[in-house]
C-alpha cells in the first residue's frame, strides 16, 4: 500500500444520506403508505428518474420556478439528447400512462415513491434531492375522485398520528374562466406596478396567476387585494367544487377555501389543495395536489381527466419527529460464539431461526481479535436483543446450546438441543416476527 492521502469526498450539497436509525423511520412511513394505498386500491408505478427535458418544460410550464431555475438538466454525452433529473413525478406518470395506453380499459389509480431533484437553496425542509410519495387517479372526471384522494391523504395523516395539519382548498376553474380573470388580474397588477418585485414584473404578462403564488412577504398585501378567480367561475366549475365540498363535509374533513391558492405548476385546473402545517416554519406545505385534466393531451397523449397529489417525505417525517416516536427495529436474538471455529455450524443453526421469521444478529470478529465472551455479552446487550444464544464448544459437542434472557427475567438460562432450535424460534411471541 502507498501512503498517498486522498481528499475526502462528501455528498453533494443539499443531497442527504439517510442512515440508520433514521432510515427505519422512512421504512415505517413507507409501510404505512403501502398498506393504505392497497386499501384504496391504488397500485404502484415506477418510472425512470431521468426523462427527456421537454416533458417537464411542456408539462410543468415554461414560466414556473421549477422550469426556470430548478431543474438539473444535462446533455447526454453520447447522443446529445436533452435530459433532466425528474423534479416531480406527475409528468413522468402521465408520460408512462400515455406511452403504454394504460387507460384503454378504464381509469387507473396509481401511486409512487422516490427521489426528486431541484436546484434550490438548501434549508430545513428544502433540499436538492428530496423524496415524494404521490398518488394519481387518471381517467376519472368526477369530483368524487378528487374527494377520494383528499380522504386518502387525510386517512394517512391519521394513521401516522400527525397533528397540526390543515387543508386549504381552491378551484382554478377552466381555461376560459382563467382567461377572464387574467385580464382583470393584469389590469389590477398594472395599476400597482410600483409594488411588483422582479419576478412579478417578469411574469406580469407571461403568467400573472403565478404571481399569486409569490413567496415574497413584501408582496402579500398586494396579492391579498387582487381579483379572486373564484368570482370568475361558471356554473359547472362551481358545481364541481360544491360536490367535492359536500363529500368532505360528510366525512368530517375540515378545510378552508383559500382563493389565493394557485400551486406552483401550470398544469392544474378545477380543484387544487394543500395540506399545511404551522409547526415547521416557512416550509409548511406537506402535501399539494389538484386536478390536471389538460396535461395528458399537452404531452401528446389522448386527452383524459386526472387528479393527484404528492407529499414531501422529509417534511412529513420532520413533523412526525416533533410529535411522535417511531419504534426502532431491533434484533430479537443475538448469537454469542466463543470460538470462531464453530461458525460453519452456528450459521446453519441461525438460518433456521431466521427462517422461523426471527431477527438474528450474529457476532463477527474484528481485524485483530475474535472477541472475548465478556465483550460479546456487552454487544449482545447493546443490540437491544431479547435473547442471547450461546454456542459454546463443549455444549455444541453434546448437540446443545445455551439460551439466556437479556430483558424479561434477565439472566435466566437454559439449555436446548440444537435440533429444537427452529421449534423454539417458531414458538416465540408474535412480536419476535420480523416482516419476511
Ligand atoms: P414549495 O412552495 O415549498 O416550493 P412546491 O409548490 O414547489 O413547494 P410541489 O412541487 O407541489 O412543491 O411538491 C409537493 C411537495 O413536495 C411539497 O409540498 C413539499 O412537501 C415537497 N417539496 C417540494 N420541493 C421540495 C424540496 N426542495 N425539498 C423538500 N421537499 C420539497
Ligand atoms: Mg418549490
Amino acid at each position: 500500500m502507498t501512503e498517498k492521502k486522498f481528499e475526502k469526498l462528501t455528498a453533494v450539497k443539499g443531497m442527504n444520506d439517510i442512515l440508520p436509525p433514521e432510515s427505519a423511520r422512512w421504512e415505517w412511513l413507507e409501510e404505512k403508505v403501502r398498506g393504505l394505498m392497497a386499501r384504496y386500491a391504488y397500485r404502484n408505478i415506477r418510472t425512470p428518474i431521468v426523462e427527456h427535458t421537454p416533458l417537464f418544460v411542456r408539462g410543468l410550464g415554461e414560466v414556473t420556478d421549477v422550469v426556470e431555475k430548478e431543474m438539473y438538466s444535462f446533455e447526454d454525452r453520447l447522443n446529445g439528447e436533452a435530459l433532466t433529473l425528474r423534479p416531480e413525478n406527475t409528468a413522468g406518470v402521465v408520460r408512462a400512462v400515455a406511452e403504454h395506453s394504460m387507460l384503454y380499459d378504464g381509469g387507473k389509480r396509481l401511486y409512487y415513491m422516490g427521489p426528486m431533484f431541484r436546484h434550490e437553496r438548501p434549508q430545513r425542509g428544502r433540499y436538492r434531492q428530496f423524496h415524494q410519495i404521490g398518488a394519481e387517479a387518471l381517467g376519472f372526471p368526477g369530483p368524487e375522485v378528487d374527494a377520494e384522494l383528499i380522504l386518502l391523504a387525510h386517512h394517512l395523516w391519521q394513521a401516522l398520528a400527525l397533528k397540526d395539519v390543515r387543508l386549504e382548498l381552491n378551484s382554478l376553474g377552466q381555461p376560459p374562466e382563467r382567461q377572464a380573470h387574467r385580464v382583470a388580474l393584469i389590469a389590477y397588477l398594472e395599476a400597482h406596478a410600483d409594488q411588483l418585485d422582479e419576478d412579478a414584473k417578469r411574469r406580469l404578462h407571461s403568467n400573472p396567476l403565478r404571481i399569486l403564488d409569490t413567496k415574497n412577504p413584501a408582496m402579500k398585501a398586494l396579492v391579498a387585494g387582487a381579483p379572486r378567480l373564484l368570482d370568475y367561475l361558471g356554473e359547472a366549475s362551481l358545481a364541481h367544487l360544491n360536490a367535492l365540498r359536500a363529500i368532505l363535509d360528510a366525512n368530517g374533513v375540515t378545510y378552508t377555501i383559500n382563493p389565493r391558492l394557485v400551486r406552483g405548476l401550470d398544469y392544474y385546473n378545477l380543484t387544487v389543495f394543500e395540506f399545511i402545517t404551522d409547526s415547521l416554519g416557512s416550509q409548511g406545505t406537506l402535501c399539494a395536489g389538484g386536478r390536471y385534466d389538460d396535461l395528458i393531451a399537452q404531452i401528446g397523449g389522448k386527452a383524459a381527466p386526472a387528479v393527484g397529489w404528492a407529499f414531501g417525505v422529509e417534511r412529513v417525517l420532520e413533523l412526525l419527529k416533533e410529535q411522535a416516536s417511531i419504534p426502532e427495529p431491533l434484533p430479537w436474538v443475538y448469537a454469542i460464539v466463543p470460538d470462531a471455529q464453530a461458525m460453519p455450524q452456528v450459521m446453519r443453526a441461525l438460518n433456521e431461526v431466521r427462517r422461523a421469521g426471527v431477527s438474528v444478529q450474529m457476532h463477527a470478529g474484528s481485524a485483530d481479535a475474535w472477541g472475548s465472551m465478556k465483550s460479546q455479552f456487552k454487544k449482545a446487550d447493546a443490540s437491544g436483543a431479547q435473547w442471547a444464544l450461546i454456542f459454546g464448544a463443549d455444549e455444541m459437542a453434546r448437540g446443545e446450546l445455551t439460551l439466556k434472557a437479556l430483558r424479561d427475567g434477565v439472566g435466566a438460562q437454559s439449555t436446548l438441543p440444537l435440533t429444537s432450535l427452529a421449534a423454539w424460534a417458531s414458538g416465540l411471541s408474535p412480536a419476535a416476527a420480523s416482516p419476511a
